[in-house]
């Protein structure tokens, strides 16, 4: 009965991280019988010797492998972080997670940790607008320069422009997306990493692939059985689930993670015991909340994709089985999620119509809350993206973005309909 907040398994029967999600990690004999951890509100944690505070500190800073042994101090780790990095990683069966501030502080990090002055990383196209910037704007600073191949791309154009790139200077990460945004083209991992791995071989200079998993994961698409070393949510979308906070993780092996937390406890990119807290809450109806907003979304893009004033639906739920996306969406994605574009007949003007018309649905930014949400990438969240790679990335004056919640599928509808007859 040791460690029984430690068992996955019933006999040998494997428990689903469904079960798991609300009390694996967490002893409550710790907390005075507490059922749900508290919010540990401390900045340090006393030793129990000065022996122990030295070996903390060894493994903190990786003077010894295998990360902290102990809670030292809040930049570095607390119980709650803690918990949920082990229900997170247990999605993808991963050895290990970290949790950040933000979605972006988990990939600046992560990318700072692997990445180094006069490398280039490879990546898929389009990204986050804000990964996009960071790889440009923020890492062209240090030398690092960057190649990118659209997310659908043949796998030997990505093969060649790995090989090409390799020529001429160091892969310090391939960077993928997928689905990507707006888009939702998918970008086939499994490919990529087989690729990466005739490369390389053992190489140590290997590059690690990295996948932005927020759109889907962590129960429609788990990348880290596709190939990819690490798996980078923002978990402010899906996870969190109720568009109440901001904060980042990302999933993998040990070895890949332990470089990232080294540099997570130099800069402190760790998210706040609270906000911790309210991601263990989350992540207890992480799979009903996407399992329902995926259903509504197959309901409204059913409905949308036969009005008249709908030119297309962007639709993961829609691939043909027989085309080369449909493909990789049976070998990746067990599901098509919530978020997907909306292509309406016309430009700006239909759209802004449109938009300014819905009721239930609001006008906001973000994705994978409650709530159902729409936006206008190419006047907001691409407002910057210079003209001719806007069409390069298919993002026109028609295209809406919407994410959709976990409201009643009939009054979704009823509201598109209406927002439509107003266009
Ligand atoms: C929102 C988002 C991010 C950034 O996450 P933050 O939590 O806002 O920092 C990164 N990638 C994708 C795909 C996102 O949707």
């Amino acid at each position: 009965m040791k460690d029984k907040h430690r068992t996955t398994r019933i006999g040998s029967h494997e428990l689903s991280p469904r079960s798991l999600m609300m009390g694996y990690g967490y002893d409550p004999r710790l907390s005075e019988g507490s059922l749900k951890p508290p919010i540990f509100l401390t900045s340090t944690f006393v030793f129990d010797s000065a022996a122990d505070g030295k070996r903390f500190f060894e493994g903190i800073t990786g003077l010894r492998p295998g990360g902290a042994e102990g809670l030292v101090y809040g930049r570095f780790n607390g119980p709650d972080q803690e918990i949920l990095e082990d229900r997170l990683a247990l999605w993808e069966g991963a050895e290990e997670a970290a949790v950040f501030s933000t979605g972006m502080s988990a990939i600046t990090t992560a990318l700072m940790a692997h990445v180094r002055a006069g490398d280039a990383i490879v990546h898929s196209g389009p990204l986050y607008a804000a990964t996009e910037k960071l790889i440009d704007a923020v890492f062209g600073r240090y030398d690092v320069t960057y190649e990118n191949f659209a997310a659908s791309a043949p796998l030997d154009e990505v093969r060649a422009l790995l090989e090409r790139t390799r020529e001429d200077r160091r892969i310090g990460a391939i960077y993928l997306e997928s689905p990507a945004n707006p888009t939702n083209e998918l970008v086939d991992i499994e490919g990529i990493a087989r690729i990466r791995d005739d490369l390389y071989g053992d190489d140590p200079e290997r590059p690690l692939i990295m996948v932005d998993n927020t759109f889907l994961g962590p129960v429609y698409q788990q990348p880290t059985r596709n190939g990819a070393d690490l798996s980078i949510y923002s978990l402010t979308k899906y996870i969190g689930g109720h568009s109440d906070l901001v904060a980042g993780g990302v999933v993998g092996s040990n070895d890949a993670l332990l470089p990232i937390m080294t540099l997570r406890n130099t800069i402190g990119t760790i998210t706040d015991p609270h906000t911790s807290w309210m991601l263990l809450r989350s992540l207890e109806t992480v799979a009903l909340r996407m399992e329902k907003a995926e259903s509504n979304a197959r309901k409204v893009c059913e409905f949308l994709r036969g009005h008249p004033k709908v030119e297309r639906v962007g639709y993961l739920g829609f691939l043909d089985p027989d085309s080369e996306q449909g493909r990789i969406y049976a070998r990746h994605c067990s599901g098509a999620g919530s978020t997907f574009s909306l292509i309406l007949k016309g430009g700006e003007a239909e759209s802004f119509r449109f938009l300014d018309a819905l009721q239930l649905v609001k006008l906001a930014v973000s994705l994978g809350g409650t709530e159902s949400l729409a936006s206008h990438p190419a006047a907001m969240t691409h407002l910057s993206v210079p003209a001719e790679r806007k069409r390069w990335l298919g993002i026109g004056d028609n295209l809406v973005r919407i994410s959709i919640g976990i409201e009643d599928s009939d009054d979704l509808i009823a509201d598109f309909e209406q927002a439509l007859q107003a266009v």
